[in-house]
């Protein structure tokens, strides 16, 4: 069998994702891969089909057991003969999988990174051929990254103990370009091919929210946007987990707690009942949530602000992985960055790597804080390159709240960050600022500068929203230590002269006892298919889960049924053509679902329709797509400018489109864009200077009329992104 016919025997796909088949390529022809996707990319189909394939056992290594069993039943339920190790196993359970492993029964095992070099496991490797070690979560070796976790480091180990070297994969949806290099050089992958694809998740919907009574801004939210969908709530502490928990059940919420206090076993249970839907929230503190595979959470809300950008890309991640529109909402409050900031003072890191952690978290404040485009804020933390154009698809975005002219405050501000000298923190800025009487005020004689006192009608909590916004737009700095200090960054001239003008959004400025943001709604933005069919689809599938004891997402995706009730399939070839129905789910399901499908087509006079695979993959925003439309406008050889208006895009869109399309493998000829000579080098002894990762630093270092367009061309034509 080929990659495509088991790409559609046993995971009904007609399809690779972007990113998929060069990685199962590059395994199929005996190399190491490395595969860098976001959450919901399809990673595990990336070893999943290899494995199939190659002669022998692969083994995954994956960092939570208590997901093992779920993984393994998946797999089964599509005919790919897997099972599991860990510690969960009794010593009788343990010997019969480790001798079926032998009489080699599976293709697949998982197993748990502590086991790897034990005496039983490494028997057992003695005895059978393993084709291909997969590294499931592979930035967990990583010490610099937020999930560490030590048993990672027996890894390398493990891989050097075989004598014929298996192909090693490994796995991972954050990782900054020092992780990245970190894992290969950690893992020792040799020469690996790579699939680095972007980090956008289209389907997400992120907003920042600055509310000061967040358990009823919450409660409506749910109630209003997802009164029956599946949503997870993080908090910082398990104190606030327990007791945020017990109010939303006390409001008639489902809700359930999860963190590392809890005896292991409730723990459990509630991921369980969370995952089989028998619950609607699990209320969480970070140690909830990695890889857990549940396809169908609507919505992520952040009840404090968490500790970096990374750890909220991996946690608001696991909204939507189905690839349905979904939302992440972060509450920001400023008390927050003192908890993060204590959190990091109060560990025993060295010096060096708490200044990091203290820079990481100031991007995510400064995340909170700004009124630009959150995805492209996002994207740029990971070195993509933002799109200068609306997302379209974010909570500032979105928001059109009215903006004012706040010059003349920012001025004030920046003019007493320099009179204090630039030694102090925020909070004594605004102290000085409102001619506090505060002590230690007082004992540096700063109620003798000339800005003391000078906006004593402005709110505390205004003040900080002005210096955030301030410090977010970078005409502030927070220095990256213990005691945090306010300085001026250079552009601050521009705003003392009189040269730039600030603006920010009117209502942040005022008392904040209440969102005034426009809330988005998913009504509407799911695609039409017969609502009623769907419902009964859902409930022979409960039915069905329900005899099984598995959650009904293994039996099929939300997707997969809105499919059947989109198109009404009405035989075994037209149900195969449906996303995610295989061979072996067909034979298990297939004709129970086709009953209630006929049946209702009788019942209501409804003619099935085709399926034409276009159309299925059309919807949604998918981005494989949107990158071929502009692709095709191209080799009809039309201008950028042409190309742009025919989509509705910006250049710098149509620019970014046709690079995507160029790392995938198509050709583009970025010479048939013409940019002056001259300026192409201004443009690359700029990029000497500052490097490619971002724009704006090379914009700022050329003149004026070098548009942000050339730059993206000349970075695109000189493979520098
Ligand atoms: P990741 O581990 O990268 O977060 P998963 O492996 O869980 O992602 O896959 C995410 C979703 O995408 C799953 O619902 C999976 O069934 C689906 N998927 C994977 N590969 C394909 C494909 N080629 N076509 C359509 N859907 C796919």
């Amino acid at each position: 069998m080929d990659i495509y016919g088991a790409l559609q025997t046993y995971f009904g796909y007609d399809r690779f994702k972007e990113g998929q088949e060069k990685i199962v390529l590059g395994a199929l022809n005996g190399s190491d891969v490395l595969g860098i996707m976001p959450t919901g990319g399809g990673k595990s189909l990336c070893y999943q089909l290899p494995a199939i394939l190659l002669d022998g056992v692969t083994l995954v290594v994956s960092p939570l057991i208590s997901l093992m069993k779920d993984q393994v039943d998946s797999l089964n339920e599509i005919g790919i003969p897997a099972t599991f190790i860990n510690s969960t196993l009794d010593d009788f359970e343990l010997n019969q999988r480790i001798e079926e492993t032998k009489q080699g029964n599976y293709k697949i095992l998982y197993i748990a990174p502590e086991r790897l070099n034990t005496y039983v496991f490494s028997n057992l490797m003695k005895d059978i051929k393993v084709s291909m070690i997969a590294i499931d979560e592979a930035h967990c070796i990583s010490q610099w990254g937020h999930d560490f976790r030590p048993s990672y480091t027996e890894i390398p180990k493990f891989i050097r103990s075989f004598s014929s070297r298996p192909i090693v994969a490994a796995y991972t949806a954050t990782a900054t370009k020092l992780i990245v290099e970190e894992i290969k050089d950690l893992l020792q992958l040799k020469n690996p091919i790579e699939s680095i694809i972007g980090f956008d998740r289209p389907n997400l919907f992120y907003q920042v929210i600055k509310v000061s009574d967040k358990l009823t801004y919450v409660s409506d939210y749910i109630n209003k946007n997802f009164p029956d969908k599946s949503g997870i709530i993080y908090c910082a502490t398990r104190k606030t987990v327990e007791s945020l928990t017990e109010k939303l059940n006390q409001l008639g919420f489902k809700a359930v707690a999860y963190h590392g206090g809890m005896d292991s076993e409730t723990r459990q249970k509630n991921q369980d009942d969370f995952i089989l839907n028998n619950i609607q929230i699990i209320v969480a503190t970070n140690a909830f949530g990695m890889g857990i595979d549940k396809p169908d959470v609507r919505f992520v809300i952040h009840y404090n602000m968490p500790q970096n950008m990374e750890a909220y890309y991996q946690e608001a991640g696991r909204a939507g992985r189905d690839g349905e529109p979904s939302q992440c909402t972060l509450l920001y409050s400023p008390s927050d960055i003192v908890k993060q900031k204590f959190l990091i003072q109060s560990s025993t890191f060295s010096e060096e790597r708490e200044n990091i952690l203290y820079e990481n978290l100031q991007y995510l404040v400064d995340y909170c804080n700004t009124n630009d485009c959150l995805r492209s804020m996002i994207l740029k933390y990971f070195g993509e390159m933002s799109q200068e154009s609306k997302c379209d698809n974010c909570g500032n975005c979105l928001d059109d709240s009215e903006m004012v002219d706040i010059t003349l405050e920012s001025q004030k501000i920046l003019s007493c960050v320099y009179r204090v000298q630039e030694r102090f923190g925020i909070t004594m800025v605004i102290q000085v600022l409102r001619g506090s009487k505060n002590k230690r005020l007082l004992e540096f004689g700063l109620d003798k500068v000339s800005t003391y006192g000078i906006m004593k009608e402005y709110s505390e909590n205004a003040l900080r929203e002005i210096i955030m916004a301030l410090t977010s737009m970078g005409y502030l700095i927070v220095t990256a230590d213990k005691f945090p200090v306010l300085k001026l960054a250079a552009s601050a001239r521009e705003v003392l002269s009189g040269k730039e003008k600030v603006h920010h959004k009117k209502h942040l400025l005022e008392i904040k006892s209440a969102t005034r943001r426009k809330e988005v709604s998913l009504e509407g933005v799911l695609d039409s298919f017969n609502e009623d069919l769907f419902i009964k689809l859902k409930e022979l599938r409960y039915s069905l889960s329900q005899e099984k004891g598995m959650a009904p997402f293994m039996i099929f995706h939300d997707a997969t049924l809105k499919e059947m009730a989109s198109y009404f399939p009405q035989d075994k070839e037209s149900m195969l053509a449906v996303k995610g129905i295989g061979e072996k789910k067909y034979e298990t399901y297939g004709e129970k679902f086709l009953e209630v499908i006929k049946e209702y087509c009788i019942n209501k006079n409804i003619q099935p329709i085709e399926i034409v695979k276009e159309k299925v993959i059309d919807r949604g925003r998918a981005t494989v797509d949107r990158y071929q439309s502009t692709y095709d406008l191209y080799l009809e050889e039309l201008s950028l400018d042409e190309i742009a208006e025919r989509r509705s895009l910006t250049i710098s869109t149509i620019i970014e489109h046709l690079s995507k399309c160029e790392k995938r493998g198509q050709s583009v000829d970025w010479s048939s864009f013409k940019v002056d000579t001259d300026i192409e080098a201004k443009i690359l002894s700029a990029i000497n200077e500052v490097g490619a990762e971002r724009l704006k630093p090379i914009k700022e270092l050329l003149p004026e009329d070098i548009s942000y367009e050339d730059i993206r061309i000349v970075i695109a034509k000189n493979n520098l992104n």
